[in-house]
């Protein structure tokens, strides 16, 4: 029988909606504090490029953290496994934006998705292609199919004006030597790629190479099926904060999480899911976005486990 990929998001979202919590809208920066926090929506995008959608799903929003996924997929497809030599892939346990475990690590953050590994994963993109903000931007552009994703101006200065801790740790780590282009260089890439504004109907689309195993959707591959693995258990294991336990006791999914409340979630062989909702839990990730994923795997048994 064929499935009705629109009913499953409804039902997932009332699922959600039918919950007492809603979390709270982050204020690190003015641009993210006046997010409205009763928006949600959701997309689901099919390996064969079809999209189902509802409630905000077309609204664009800030990718955040989000945008880390594209790049880690970037600078693995232009440099490959060498990467691996300047930032490692186990969780951290610490918050995202810790930097607690650079000293005794020598400068080598734990994992791609905490912010230090994402400065790392940008210098590298940066190093590679000249322009780690227009490639993550090309991506999503030609993945989605949608020429209007680009960088909030505003937000990227808002977020470079607050951005002392991002700033501390990126020194932290060039005085190792392990950033190859200037600090202030890699942070106003960084905060740029994190200012995107996309919607969840974009996030799906340009989340399908990853249950394509690689394969984007012109047909050309951007990463081995094995590095398209390899993305995922990373993302299983270090893409929602420090709650990636709970989200894989929960979801079951690959995903990663940002704190603008997107959600981006893949089905090996099957699809993404994308979701947005501002209201954070305490981990950073979005309450009923992740309600929402954990309502449709339940529903339809798409977890990996
Ligand atoms: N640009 C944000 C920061 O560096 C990213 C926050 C996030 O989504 O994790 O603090």
């Amino acid at each position: 029988m064929a499935v009705d990929h629109q009913a499953l998001v409804r039902d997932a979202m009332a699922a959600a909606v039918r919950l007492p919590l809603r979390g709270r809208v982050a204020d690190y920066i003015p641009a993210l504090a006046a997010a409205d926090p009763t928006a949600f929506g959701m997309a689901i995008a099919t390996v064969d490029g079809r999209v189902f959608g509802a409630g905000d799903w077309r609204q664009p929003f800030s990718v955040q953290s989000v945008s880390k996924l594209f790049t880690l997929a970037l600078a693995l497809a232009e440099g490959g496994d060498g990467l691996w030599a300047g930032v490692g892939r186990e969780p951290s346990g610490n918050p995202f934006n810790s930097l607690v475990q650079l000293e005794s690590e020598h400068g080598i953050p734990r994992n791609p998705f905490i912010n230090a590994g994402a400065l790392v994963v940008t210098d590298r993109l940066l190093e590679l292609t000249g322009d780690a903000v227009g490639a993550v931007l090309d991506l999503l552009r030609a993945e989605s199919g949608d020429p209007t994703v680009d960088v909030n101006r505003a937000v990227a200065a808002s977020e470079a004006e607050h951005g002392h801790r991002n700033a501390a740790m990126a020194h932290f780590m060039a005085s190792y030597g392990n950033l190859r282009n200037p600090v202030e260089e890699v942070l106003a890439h960084y905060y740029a790629h994190c200012a995107i504004e996309a919607d969840c109907r974009d996030l799906a689309l340009a989340g399908l190479f990853l249950a394509r195993h690689g394969v984007r959707a012109d047909g050309s591959r951007l990463l081995s099926r094995s590095e398209a693995k390899r993305i995922n258990a990373v993302l299983l294991t270090c893409g929602t904060y420090d709650a990636a336990g709970d989200f894989a006791y929960r979801v079951g999914l690959p995903g990663k999480s940002g704190v603008g409340g997107g959600v981006l979630a893949v089905l090996p062989g099957r699809g993404a899911v994308c979701t947005w909702s501002p209201g954070l839990d305490a981990a950073g990730n979005s309450v009923l976005g992740v309600a929402a994923l954990d309502a449709l795997t339940t529903a339809t048994g798409w977890s990996v486990f």
